[in-house]
C-alpha cells in the first residue's frame, strides 16, 4: 500500500484542551506502520487565551494554514468567559462558517453490558435554521415582540441527509467486519417537527426522504419520527437508533441528552464536517475546575481523532483507535475519575496505546 501522509492541524485551545489534545496526536502516532499512514502536525492557536495575547479568538493564519496545508485537524476546546467580553466570539462557530463544515456528527456509544446499550450517531446541520440569528424585536401596543428566522434549505437539508446515508453504509460495514453490535441493519432516522410546521420541516422531511431514497442507499431503512416522541424514545429505548438526522436546533438538543446517558462528557466525540475536510472535537467544553491535575479524561479526544480518520477514508486506523478505548473501558481498571476510577489522564493514555 502506498503512504500516505495527512497533515494534521492541532488547536488544544484553553484549559484541559492542552491536556487532552496531545493524547489526540499520541494515538495517532502509535498507529501501527503496516497501515501505510504517516502524519504531519502543525501545531496552530485558537480560543481565549490566544484572544488575550492577540487581540483574535481566530487568528487569521489558523484559517489560512488549515485551509491551504491541513487535511484535518483536531480542536480541544475554548473557555467562554461568563460575561461577555468585547470583540471574543467563540472560534469553532467562526471555523466551522470559514470552513464550511456543515455537519456536526457525535456518535454516542455505551460501554459494554450497559442495560440499555446504545450506539448512535447524531448528524445534526450546523449551518442554517434558528442558528442564521436572523432576530428582532419590536414594540406594540401590548408589550415587546421579538422574533427569529427559522431557514430551511434544501441544499442544506439535502448534503445532510446524504451524509447521514453514507455513515449509515460506513457503520453496516464495519459491523459486517465482525465489529459487536446492538443493530442488525442500517438505519437513518428523520426527526423534525412537521406536523406543526409544515413548511419549514416540512421541507427538511420531504428533502431528506429524496435524498436518502438514492439507489446506493437501498439497503439503508429509513423512518422519521417526531422531534419531542423522539426524546421520549431516546431515553427509554435507546437502542432503537442507529443514525439520527437533524436540523440544527434538534440536533444540538438530541446531542446533549444523548450524551447524558453514556455517563461522562469525557467519552463524547464530535467531527465537524465539509467536503473533504474534517475536526475532531470531543463534546466537553475547557473544564477549568480540573485543569493541570492530570485527570482529564483524554477518551472524547481520543475517539474524536478516530472520528477525524473517518471522514477522511481512514476507516482502518479509525476502528483500531475505537477498539483499543473500548477495550480499556470494558477492562474498567485504568479509569478516570469521572467515570470512577482513580487513573490520571497519562496513566490511561498508556493503557489505550498499550492496547493500540
Ligand atoms: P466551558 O466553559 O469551556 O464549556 P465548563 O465549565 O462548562 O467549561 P465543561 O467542559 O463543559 O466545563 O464540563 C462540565 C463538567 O464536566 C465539568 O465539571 C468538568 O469537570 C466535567 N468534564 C468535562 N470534560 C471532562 C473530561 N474530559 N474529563 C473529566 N471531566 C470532564
Ligand atoms: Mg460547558
Amino acid at each position: 500500500m502506498a503512504a500516505r501522509t495527512l497533515r494534521i492541524g492541532l488547536i488544544p485551545g484553553d484549559g484541559i484542551g492542552k491536556e487532552v489534545i496531545p493524547a489526540g496526536r499520541r494515538i495517532l502516532e502509535a498507529l501501527p506502520a503496516s497501515l501505510g499512514l504517516k502524519f504531519e502536525f502543525i501545531n496552530l492557536r485558537a480560543g481565549f487565551e490566544t484572544f488575550e495575547q492577540t487581540g483574535a479568538a481566530l487568528p487569521d493564519e489558523t484559517v489560512a494554514i488549515l485551509k491551504s496545508d491541513c487535511d484535518g485537524a483536531l480542536f480541544g476546546a475554548v473557555s467562554s468567559p461568563s460575561t461577555a467580553v468585547k470583540g471574543y466570539s467563540s472560534p469553532i462557530v467562526a471555523l466551522r462558517k470559514k470552513l464550511d463544515l456543515y455537519a456536526n456528527v457525535r456518535p454516542v456509544k455505551s460501554v459494554g453490558g450497559a442495560a440499555n446499550p446504545i450506539d448512535m450517531v447524531i448528524v445534526r446541520e450546523n449551518t442554517e435554521d434558528l442558528y442564521v440569528k436572523e432576530e428582532r424585536t419590536y414594540d406594540t401596543p401590548e408589550g415587546k415582540v421579538a422574533e427569529a428566522i427559522k431557514r430551511i434549505s434544501q441544499r442544506a437539508s439535502s448534503r445532510i441527509a446524504t451524509m447521514a446515508g453514507e455513515i449509515a453504509l460506513r457503520r453496516q460495514k464495519i459491523r459486517a467486519a465482525g465489529a459487536p453490535s446492538i443493530h442488525k441493519g442500517p438505519l437513518v432516522t428523520i426527526t423534525h417537527k412537521s406536523n406543526v410546521l409544515s413548511q419549514t420541516d416540512g421541507l427538511f422531511r420531504s428533502t431528506a426522504r429524496d435524498a436518502l431514497a438514492a439507489s446506493r442507499f437501498s439497503s439503508v431503512a429509513v423512518e422519521e419520527q417526531i422531534v419531542d416522541s423522539m426524546v421520549y424514545k431516546l431515553f427509554r429505548q435507546p437502542e432503537a437508533y442507529d443514525v439520527i438526522v437533524a436540523p440544527n436546533l434538534y440536533g444540538d438538543i438530541l446531542s446533549d441528552g444523548a450524551a447524558a446517558l453514556v455517563g461522562s462528557l469525557g467519552l463524547v466525540p464530535s467531527a465537524n464536517v465539509g467536503e473533504g475536510f474534517a475536526i475532531g472535537e470531543p463534546c466537553h467544553g475547557s473544564a477549568p475546575d480540573i485543569m493541570g491535575q492530570d485527570i482529564a479524561n483524554p477518551i472524547a479526544t481520543l475517539r474524536s481523532a478516530a472520528l477525524m480518520l473517518e471522514f477522511l477514508n481512514e476507516e482502518e486506523a479509525a476502528a483500531l483507535i475505537y477498539a483499543a478505548v473500548d477495550a480499556n473501558l470494558e477492562e474498567g481498571k485504568l479509569l478516570s475519575p469521572d467515570l470512577g476510577g482513580k487513573a490520571k489522564t497519562s496513566e490511561v493514555i498508556e493503557d489505550i496505546l498499550r492496547r493500540l
